[in-house]
C-alpha cells in the first residue's frame, strides 16, 4: 500500500513540494500539536534550518548531549557555532538536565535536546533551565515520532522540533524530515531557507536570503504519510516486544533501558548496556552467529576524531555515561514484523552468553 501510494503520486507528474507534501505537513502539525510544520529532505537538514531560524551562528555556544547520533553536533558546526557537551543519564540515555546549568556561559544561545532512541528527555525541567537563562530550545526528535511525555508529543515542548524519516526510524520516507514550531517567524525562516531563499508565498519570487534546497519530494511524502495510518499499531507492537525483552532478559552483566515517569516510549531502538566494551563486541559476534543482527546505538560525540581534535575533551572523566553508552551499548532487533517468539529466542541467546 505504501509503495502504491508513492507510485500513484509519481504518475501525477507533480513530484516536489506539492499537494502530498502539504498533506504530510498538516498531518504532522496536528499529530504533534504545533501551529506549523515544514517537510525537509532529511533530519540533519531540519536541525541545520532550526539553528538558522533561531539566528544562531559564528561564536555562539549550543549545549548538546555528549551521546547522540553525530548529526546533532554536525548541525551546530555547520552554522559556525560551538558545541558544549553535557553527559547523559545512564539509563535513559538522554541529556542529564541537572548538569546543564553549570556549562551555561554568556555565549550560550540554545540547548539541543535529543529524545534518544524514542524516549523523551525531561522537558519540564529543561524548559525551566532554558527560561531561567534566556535560552532557546531545539528538540532533536529524529527518533521520536509517536513519543510523548505526559501526553504531550515530542517536538512540541521547545521552540522548534525536528523529526527524521530515515529507514532506521520507525516510519520512513527513504530520506526525509519534518520541522515543527508554533512561532510564525521561525516557520517563515525555515520555509525560506529550505527553498532557495524564496519568501514564502511571494509571486514573482522574492529572493530574500541565500537559501538551500532542502525540499522533500511528493512521492516520499505519500510513502511516509501512508505509514502514519499504522503508527499507533507499530508503536504498540514494538512496546509489546520491548516488554518481552524486559521479562525475558536476565543476564547479570546486561543492563536494560529505563523508562522515565510519564513517558510513552516510541521504541525506535531497544538499547542495552553491557559490562564493558569487550563483552559488547563478543556478545554482538555471538548473536550474529545465532542469526541475530544487532547494531551500535549512537556515538560519544566528543570522543569522535573531529570533535576530539577540535575540543580536546577527556570523555572518560568528563562524560563517563556517554562513553559507556557508546562503547558498551547494543541495539537489539525491534520492528513491527518481529514476532514475540523471536524476541524470546534473542533473549535466551543473550542469557546463555
Ligand atoms: C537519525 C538521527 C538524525 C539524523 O537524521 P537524518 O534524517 O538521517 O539526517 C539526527 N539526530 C538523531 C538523534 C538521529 O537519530
Amino acid at each position: 500500500e505504501d509503495i502504491s501510494e508513492a507510485v500513484r503520486v509519481l504518475r501525477t507528474g507533480m513530484l516536489v513540494q506539492g499537494v502530498e507534501v502539504s498533506k504530510f505537513e498538516s498531518f504532522v502539525s496536528k499529530l504533534v500539536n504545533t501551529s506549523y510544520a515544514s517537510a525537509v529532505s532529511n533530519g540533519t537538514a531540519g536541525l541545520h534550518l532550526a539553528l538558522l531560524a533561531l539566528g544562531i551562528g559564528y561564536g555562539d555556544e549550543i549545549i548538546i548531549p555528549a551521546f547522540s547520533f553525530i548529526a546533532t553536533a554536525n548541525s551546530v558546526e555547520l552554522v559556525g557555532a560551538r558545541c558544549v557537551f553535557v553527559d547523559i543519564h545512564p539509563g535513559y540515555f538522554n541529556i542529564d538536565e541537572n548538569k546543564i546549568e553549570e556549562v551555561i556561559s554568556e555565549r550560550t544561545k540554545a540547548i539541543i535536546v535529543v529524545h534518544e532512541f524514542g524516549l523523551c528527555a525531561n522537558m519540564p525541567e529543561i524548559m525551566k533551565v532554558a527560561d531561567r537563562n534566556g535560552l532557546k530550545v531545539i528538540e532533536d526528535a529524529a527518533c521520536a515520532i509517536g513519543a510523548t511525555l505526559y501526553k504531550k508529543h515530542a517536538g512540541s515542548f521547545g521552540d522548534i522540533g525536528s523529526f527524521s524519516f530515515h529507514p532506521r526510524k520507525s516510519i520512513t520516507s527513504g530520506e526525509g524530515g519534518m520541522i515543527v514550531t508554533s512561532e510564525w517567524e521561525y516557520d517563515q525562516k525555515v520555509k525560506t531557507f529550505r527553498n532557495h531563499g524564496i519568501e514564502p508565498g511571494s509571486f514573482p519570487n522574492n529572493f530574500i536570503a541565500a537559501g538551500f534546497n532542502y525540499r522533500m519530494t511528493d512521492f516520499q511524502a505519500a510513502l511516509v504519510l501512508n505509514q502514519f495510518m499504522r503508527l499507533d499499531y507499530i508503536i504498540e507492537t514494538k512496546t509489546d516486544l520491548a516488554s518481552v525483552y524486559f521479562e525475558e532478559i536476565n543476564h547479570k552483566s546486561v543492563r536494560l533501558p529505563e523508562i522515565a515517569e510519564g513517558a510513552k516510549h516510541s521504541w525506535q531502538t531497544f538499547h542495552v548496556l553491557c559490562e564493558d566494551e569487550k563483552m559488547r563486541n563478543n556478545l554482538m559476534a555471538y548473536l550474529k552467529e545465532k542469526g541475530v543482527q544487532t547494531n551500535y546505538g549512537a556515538q560519544c560525540i566528543p570522543a569522535m576524531s573531529y570533535y576530539r581534535n577540535k575540543y580536546n575533551h577527556n570523555s572518560e572523566t568528563e562524560f563517563p555515561n556517554a562513553l559507556k553508552a557508546y562503547s558498551c551499548g547494543l541495539a537489539l532487533p525491534i520492528y513491527s514484523t518481529l514476532r514475540k517468539e523471536q524476541v524470546k529466542y534473542i533473549s535466551e541467546m543473550i542469557n546463555r552468553f
